[in-house]
């Protein structure tokens, strides 16, 4: 590999001199240099500082099979020696792109059995804008067009998905973010619950937010409601079990679509293929990327409801959308042999039975008491520990983010990484942690708890 002929200095100074990196303060970046992962094996990346780190956010989400998976690297490798590329435009297809295809309408939420595929969940919900504003103008509906979203929603990084997003400082930088679009509260409890008010009582009232958004548009102008089932890169708010269902009653009475953007829940994470099963949600779409495979290739696959599916189809029409990459047949040969490790190895199941009640039961135990740790919540996966000054009022430390960013500083030095948004740090592991993993990851908070006070 050629970068082994080049010192870290050097490789930093390129990295500096050449390369802008996503979502990065760039005069940051320069004063402090980049950390230069070079390889990674199990559930641990190395650095060419020479550190070992224990991966708490599987890569950015995705890496759910954990490192140094040879099937996968063979599974490629073969299919660019068969056949690098070829698109599936003009009436071609190649073969990966349709056994997954097939595949995940088996492992789908009954009634998603179409897949348009893509790179990334940017673009994955590009797709599912454009496809859900098309089905009411085929339905001879166009001004059926607003799609309703919440705040602190991450629906991706283009303009369409940060217009989608619920960010406050993306969208403060998009000069012009795409028409009809809503945002509602999010069901973001330990912020926004009331004195009093039940888990269950704010589940609904997040939840009528959204019924009061779609009466104050008018039903005949909204297209569809967009989520994701436990918000993800807005700080792993896990909403009240009483929230999604009254989220479907809504969309139902009003004839909403209701499309769930499971880019991070999907393929295992929360302890079934995707959460729309372990929350018993119906949707008309679903977004998914990352974990399809493990991060090991880019590849996004909306899934596509038989209701929206069945009109593309017989309406007939060409749907004028597509991208160069839309069943990439290698990302595809990937994807498949990634499905067969989650499957042939259990780690849905592992992740359902063992450790997804594990990591929130042992974060709350080892930590909740901690008197920087607001609250713990965890949901298979993924987990969230919020920061803070003064636990009994929930009062922030100021200026908001700097000390859960000082915690995660002290946990990456300790050897686990963690991501920080604002005073919230996140873990979100590959789905093969164990027991112990999460035991050691504890223990590294633990320690960068202390050193944070
Ligand atoms: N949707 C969700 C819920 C995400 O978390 C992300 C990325 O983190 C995206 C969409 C965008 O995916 P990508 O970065 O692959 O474009």
């Amino acid at each position: 590999m050629t970068y082994q002929n080049y010192s870290l200095a050097q490789l930093r100074q390129a990295d500096a001199a050449h390369h802008l990196h996503p979502f990065t303060d760039h005069k940051d970046l320069r004063a402090a240099g980049s950390r230069i992962v070079s390889r990674a094996d199990g559930p641990f990346v190395y650095d060419m500082d020479g550190n070992e780190i224990l991966d708490g956010m599987a890569g950015l989400w995705c890496v759910n099979v954990g490192y140094g998976r040879d099937e996968l690297a063979e599974a490629a490798f073969e299919q660019m020696r068969e056949l690098p590329y070829y698109n599936s435009f003009f009436r071609c297809s190649t073969p990966t792109p349709v056994l997954l295809a097939k595949k995940l309408a088996e492992i789908a939420p009954d009634g998603l059995n179409q897949v348009f595929y893509g790179s990334s969940g940017s673009e994955a919900n590009d797709t599912a804008l454009r496809l859900v504003r098309h089905y009411w103008a085929l339905e001879g509906r166009p001004e059926k067009n607003r799609v309703i979203s919440r705040d602190w929603a991450y629906h991706g990084s283009t303009i369409a998905g940060t217009s989608l997003g619920g960010m406050a400082a993306m969208h403060h930088q998009l000069h012009g973010a795409v028409p009809n679009i809503v945002h509602v509260m999010p069901p973001y409890a330990y912020e926004l619950a009331e004195a009093g008010e039940s888990d269950e009582q704010f589940g609904l009232r997040a939840a009528r937010a959204l019924e009061e958004a779609i009466l104050e548009a008018g039903p005949d102008t909204v297209a569809a409601f967009i989520g994701e089932p436990v918000m993800g890169a807005g700080g792993v708010k896990i909403p009240p079990a009483s929230y999604w269902p009254e989220i479907q009653r809504i969309c139902r009475k009003y004839d909403v679509l209701l499309m769930l953007d499971e880019v991070i829940t999907g393929y295992g994470r929360t302890g079934a293929w995707f959460a729309a099963q372990s929350m018993g949600i119906e949707p008309d779409t679903i977004t998914t990327a990352k974990a399809l495979t493990s991060g090991y290739q880019p590849l996004s696959a909306l899934l596509v409801g038989d209701r929206i599916a069945t009109a593309l189809v017989e309406k007939g029409g060409e749907f004028f959308h597509g991208y160069t990459y839309s069943g990439h047949p290698v990302a595809c040969a990937v994807a498949l042999k990634n499905l067969e490790i989650i499957e042939r190895e259990g780690l849905i199941e592992r992740v359902r039975d063992e450790t997804g009640p594990y990591l929130g039961q042992a974060l709350r135990e080892k930590l909740g008491d901690h008197d920087l740790v607001g609250e713990v919540r965890g949901f298979g996966l993924l987990a969230a520990v919020e920061i803070v000054k003064d636990k009994k009022t929930k009062t922030r430390f100021d200026p908001v983010g700097r000390a859960a960013g000082l915690v995660r500083d002290h946990a990456i030095a300790n050897g686990l990484m963690m991501r920080a948004v604002n005073d919230t740090m996140i873990l979100s592991p590959p789905l093969i942690w164990t027991k112990e993993t999460i035991d050691m990851a504890c223990e590294r908070i633990a320690k960068a708890l202390d050193l944070a006070r």
